[in-house]
């Protein structure tokens, strides 16, 4: 199998040393009081190039996110300046051959009225969504089919012609933009659901759906997506296999590696893998699929997904919790694992730092005051009356014993969805606070929340903010720096 003519450029993975443990990140931005390694995921001769990142905070316009406007009803005041990647890390084009008038005609050709080349339209493509990275490319292509895909690759392989898959552009490693001026191979049209399964809850799409999308067809049909991430609004099913995206329902649902059932590929010479199984076991032969998930369209371009989704829980609850402290965090998860049980779908913890930012900047408000940490408890569940009666005997306990001090619980849609945008939003409130740099990083849980302090510790007045937040339940967290 060939690689060549897909986008060399993928996600950078930083080690970033700190003094009591070590831990390993994702991110493209490089903060400058850290030391940084990059592995480039995909061979080429000119790696050695892509390690030379600058060590200096780079001069960039950072502002409200535009593409963020579109995706997630942000407010925002427009398009701001992003430096462009190339020379901010200093990295040299690799071989690949620039795009040609034959070339643009055999794309017209093959999807008409699918080939974008004007500059204007082409600026969000060529942009992240964090606003901190950009490419120039002078070409997007929007097939509608594995085919036009597969033929797609196939002419670009043999032309040597970079390729930048892109999905719905939400990634926050900026992955989904070129470097140079790959082609950007967007998804956005390939929208359509194939099948849907009522008795197995097996879901096959194209890989374009829109995660939001997928979960209102579900609905109706009293089902969900097991995933459900900030960005649903606008992330495609095919970029969140790309990415493993985890998100809020991974402590109930699992990880896309065991809920993702198949996948249709193409592969970078242009031929079509199927391993588009619809079977909840199937033990035959090599997983292949597993290599496509969180291969950031290194290894091909997923055109379609065959997933399993759960049933809509009858009955969700969802608690905003307040904590005096991080261990109270901690002793209000394992006391709430151990009360609640199978019932709990998920356990987020935001500090006050980052409720500030979403207050000031989003103007949300908080129904809960006054405490350093909050969480976020949500049950889902079958029955609402057993639900309720234990969701309220932990809260009695989690009061009595001082694990929480104030809180509020939301049954009603409108009251659950408005407490989840605290959580949701914080992402999109930490951009309008300036320039962010954003770690999604796994510890054990206990130390978690040590690596806030001791990143507002070094940093001292350097940064404007150094918040924490995430997914505590799969013992995982996401602090957000701010310089
Ligand atoms: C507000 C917000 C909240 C988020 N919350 C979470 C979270 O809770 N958990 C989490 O894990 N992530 C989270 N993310 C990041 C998350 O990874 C992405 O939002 C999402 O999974 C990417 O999907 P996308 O369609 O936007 O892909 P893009 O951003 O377009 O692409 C991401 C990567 O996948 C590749 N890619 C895209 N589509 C394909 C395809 N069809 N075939 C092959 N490669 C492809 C791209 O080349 C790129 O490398 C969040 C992002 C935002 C903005």
């Amino acid at each position: 199998m060939t690689v060549s003519s897909l986008v060399q450029l993928r996600s950078v993975r930083c080690c970033w040393s700190l003094p009591r443990w070590q831990m390993n990140c994702h991110n493209r931005t490089v903060a400058l009081w850290t030391s940084v390694t990059v592995q480039q995921i995909l061979t080429h001769k000119k790696l050695a190039e892509l390690s030379r990142i600058s060590m200096c905070r780079p001069p960039i316009l950072w502002g409200t996110g535009w593409l963020g406007k579109a995706a997630l009803s942000t407010t925002s005041t427009g398009p701001k300046e992003v430096m462009l990647t190339s020379e901010r890390y200093g990295v040299q084009r690799l071989p690949f051959s620039r795009v040609s008038d034959s070339d643009l005609a055999f794309f017209e050709r093959l999807i008409p009225s699918r080939v974008i080349t004007d500059p204007d339209e082409l600026k969000p493509f060529n942009v992240d969504w964090l606003q901190s990275v950009r490419g120039c490319s002078k070409m997007l292509l929007k097939p509608q089919t594995s085919a036009e895909v597969s033929e797609i690759l196939r002419y670009c392989n043999k032309r040597n012609l970079a390729v930048n898959p892109q999905g719905g552009n939400t990634g926050l490693v900026g992955g989904s933009v070129p470097v140079f001026d790959e082609i950007i191979l967007s998804t956005a049209l390939m929208n359509q659901m194939i099948s849907f399964d009522r008795v197995s809850g097996i879901l096959v799409c194209q890989a374009g759906c829109i995660l939001e999308n997928l979960n209102q067809y579900l609905a109706e049909l009293d089902f969900i997506m097991p995933l459900d991430l900030g960005a649903k609004g606008s992330c495609h099913i095919g970029g969140n296999v790309a990415t493993n995206a985890g998100g809020l329902r991974l402590l109930r649902y699992g990880s896309l590696r065991g809920t993702v059932l198949g996948l249709e590929v193409v592969l970078a010479d242009g031929s079509i893998l199927n391993c588009l199984a619809s079977l909840r076991k199937d033990n035959t032969g090599y997983d292949l699929k597993q290599l496509f998930i969180g291969s950031e369209g290194t290894l091909g371009v997923i055109t379609a997904v065959s997933i399993l989704c759960p049933p809509k829980p009858k009955s969700v609850n969802l608690a905003f919790l307040g904590c005096q402290s991080f261990s109270q965090v901690l002793g209000t998860f394992t006391t709430c694992k151990g009360m609640l049980g199978e019932i709990l779908s998920a356990y987020e913890f935001m500090d006050d730092k980052c409720m500030k930012l979403v207050e000031s900047h989003l103007k949300l408000s908080k129904p809960v005051t006054g405490c350093p940490f909050y969480v976020l408890i949500e049950t889902s569940g079958s029955n609402s009356a057993h639900d309720e009666e234990k969701l309220n005997s932990f809260l009695e306990h989690a009061m009595t014993c001082g694990l929480v001090t104030d809180g509020t619980v939301a049954t009603e849609d409108k009251k659950i969805k408005m407490l989840w945008s605290l959580r949701e939003r914080i992402t999109e409130a930490l951009t309008h606070d300036g320039c962010v740099y954003k770690y999604d990083i796994s510890l054990p849980v206990e130390r978690l929340y040590d690596l806030v302090i001791d990143t507002r510790a070094r940093l001292g007045k350097t940064a404007k903010n150094v918040v924490g937040y995430g997914h505590l339940g799969k013992l995982g967290t996401i602090p957000g720096f701010l310089l």
